[in-house]
């Protein structure tokens, strides 16, 4: 099982671009299923677009 602890490997969930230390990118933490699940996005606009 592969516990992604791994900062290095995320892509945004709006345009699955890869996301490295910009500091732009956002990070949305929900509770699914009593798990919690990080989202990363490139920026605000991306958070925009998938929340809507
Ligand atoms: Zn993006």
């Amino acid at each position: 099982m592969a516990d992604s602890t791994d900062e290095d490997s995320h892509r945004c969930e709006q345009c699955t671009a890869p996301i490295g230390d910009s500091n732009e990118r956002r990070v949305v933490t929900s509770i699914e299923d009593g798990t919690a699940v990080h989202r990363h996005f490139c920026d605000e606009n991306c958070l925009e677009k998938w929340s809507q």
